[in-house]
């Protein structure tokens, strides 16, 4: 295993993997209500043909792997997918991004297949206003699959809040008072421009702004990530169990450290998140080509990951939604 780099020697680890781009929610800046094009069934990957590009990107030094979507847990047999993806000589860690409403239902046997831990989207602590974002499904599934989760060990369960002023802002001081009294592990994400409420510039908050008024509640403390790595910086109130995380792909973008390579639901390696650059990986999975020649077409595709996005250049993302490319 020589392990894998890109032309700007950044190492790349890490390979998320968006299992299907149908979902059971319809979060405000991600979809619209009706939903997106979904892309035809026949088009999406097997488990067999995911384990085998996994396979192939472990031989060349992937280690990590999340799955996401789309909603993952809509998925059928998630956990038999898990189970072939912990089998995998050096894959190191497997987890899971998941909007928490069907995760009670399948935590258990997703940790038996070899999950080691989630984290779930949570934008809100109030039941109407979860109704509002969401479109849909109710604010206590999500948070008894929390509670099951944490139970089971699958942690640390992480909670990614998107921050958008005038929808959820007014709760910032609530998921810090959550990270004090109850040991949560909460990372506030920009918004990025995905989504109706994603496209409206009124919405958006930086990342400085949201720790200024966090910080108004009292001082934070660097600290280090409890576990996985990636883009996010964390700090914690002192005495807190739990820790805030901050992800500003926007204001500060995190490019220079990079580490990860998308695999979309229908195939395609997608190279940034917030770039358009694509690699058909489906078409050689189908025509029966060699392993070593995926390991190829992997090593090719991280070669030509782009230095950075360009969106404060106005360039993305691309008429794309992110359960499309697997956010
Ligand atoms: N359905 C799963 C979930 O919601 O966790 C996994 C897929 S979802 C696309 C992955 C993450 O992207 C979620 O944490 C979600 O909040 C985030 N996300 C979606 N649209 C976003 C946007 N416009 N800006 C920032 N984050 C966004
Ligand atoms: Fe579904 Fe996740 Fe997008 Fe919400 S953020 S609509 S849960 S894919």
């Amino acid at each position: 295993m020589t392990g894998l780099s890109d032309s700007f020697q950044r190492p790349i680890d890490y390979l998320r993997i968006s299992v299907t781009d149908r979902c059971n929610l319809r979060c405000i800046y991600c979809m619209p209500e009706e939903g997106i094009d979904l892309f035809p069934r026949e088009d999406m990957l097997s488990y067999e043909e995911i384990y085998t590009v996994a396979r192939a990107a472990a031989e060349l030094g992937i280690s990590k792997v999340r799955l996401t979507g789309g909603e993952p847990l809509v998925r059928a047999g998630l956990s038999r997918l898990v189970s072939m993806l912990a089998g995998i000589e050096g894959i190191e860690d497997i987890a899971l991004t998941t909007n928490g409403v069907l995760l009670a239902r399948y935590a258990a046997e997703l940790k038996a297949a070899g999950l080691r831990r989630v984290n779930v989207s949570l934008d809100t602590l109030r039941p109407d206003r979860f109704q509002r974002i969401t479109r849909g499904q109710r604010l206590e599934q999500v948070l008894e699959g929390l509670r099951v989760a944490e139970e089971l060990g699958l942690t640390p369960v992480k909670i990614n809040v998107v921050a958008m002023r005038g929808i959820n802002d007014d709760e910032i001081p609530d998921f810090a008072r959550k990270t004090i009294d109850d040991g949560w592990n909460v990372r506030f994400i920009e918004l990025m421009p995905f989504g109706e409420e994603g496209a409206k510039e009124e919405n958006h908050i930086p990342v400085a702004e949201i720790r200024e008024r966090l910080e108004a509640l009292g001082p934070l403390e660097a600290c280090m990530p409890a576990a996985g790595g990636g883009p996010a910086r964390y700090f914690r109130y002192p005495n807190a169990k739990g820790s805030i995380g901050f992800i500003s792909p926007i204001s500060e973008h995190f490019c220079t450290n990079c580490n990860r390579l998308r695999l979309t639901a229908d195939g395609h390696l997608h190279l940034c998140l917030l770039g358009e650059a694509e690699v058909d990986l489906r078409a050689a999975l189908r025509s029966g080509v060699s392993q070593a020649e995926i390991k190829a077409i992997l090593q090719r595709a991280v070669a030509a990951k782009p230095e950075r996005h360009y969106l404060a250049e106005g360039k993305g993302p691309f008429g794309k939604a992110m359960a499309h490319i697997g956010g």
